[in-house]
């Protein structure tokens, strides 16, 4: 399958820029996104749709990263998108949902009930219920399945496409999950916020302490929030909340 890799939100956040990464995916079924970024309501709506965490994040909310925007500049239709896949909910990854309002939106159920019924301060602080205010189509996933690939549990969504998988890693939210596409010559696994800074892979240098520290504090579960397998490719080395 052809991969598009797309910024959908650059950040300024108070050590670093990074970027909200989102796959657009071809299918012979449709188009899929995995994420979604920022959406064109943040942008028309920044306070109300974000509310205080965006001074943190500091969003630039140009109109033109939106997923919507670089799809239609490919040459496709907003409604070519049948589904989209979401790592979990927090704002710069559920952001463009409202501009797909006839996709499929796919996410463990775990994350689902978290997003809609949020026990800890953390996720009564993260989530904000405006952004799904629409009513998507939510698809609930269970992940617990079988092995695969390194990973303890992972299940491949072949109602969408046969090489689209979910694959449990619970930690920076209650129901977190990575995604693996296969891209023909290599599979590509994108891992949301399963981790902040590159660091935390190849070890080669260290992360800055402010970003550990917020990883921390943010992290639903603290001691899962940083366990990853060997993976062949990464996406998602830089990160954001
Ligand atoms: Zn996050």
């Amino acid at each position: 399958m052809k991969v598009h890799h797309l910024n959908c939100g650059s950040l300024n956040t108070p050590t670093e820029s990074m970027v909200c990464h989102v796959l657009l995916v071809e299918t012979d079924n449709g188009l899929v996104l995995v994420d979604s970024g920022f959406g064109l309501q943040d942008v028309a709506d920044p306070a109300g749709r974000l509310g205080f965490t965006r001074h943190l994040v500091k969003p630039v909310l140009d109109e033109a990263e939106t997923a919507a925007r670089q799809i239609e500049a490919l040459g496709f239709a907003r409604a070519d998108v049948r589904h989209i896949v979401i790592t979990h909910f927090d704002i710069d990854h559920i952001g463009g949902l409202a501009d797909f309002p006839a996709a499929q939106v796919h996410v463990t159920a775990a994350e689902w009930l978290a997003a809609t019924a949020p026990k800890a301060l953390t996720e009564k602080l993260r989530y904000r219920q405006v952004q799904w205010a629409h009513r998507p189509n939510i698809v609930e996933h269970d992940p617990r399945g079988e092995p695969w690939r390194g990973f303890a549990a992972a299940k491949e969504l072949v109602d969408i496409a046969p090489g689209i998988a979910l694959v449990s890693l619970p930690g920076h939210t209650r129901g977190h999950a990575c995604v693996a596409v296969d891209a023909g010559q290599r599979w590509i696994l994108h891992c949301g916020d399963a981790f902040y800074h590159r660091s935390t892979l190849d070890g080669q240098s260290a992360a800055p302490r402010l970003w550990r520290a917020s990883e921390t504090l943010i992290a639903f579960n603290r001691k899962f929030g940083r366990i990853m397998p060997a993976w062949p490719s990464f996406t998602g080395a830089v990160n954001r909340t």
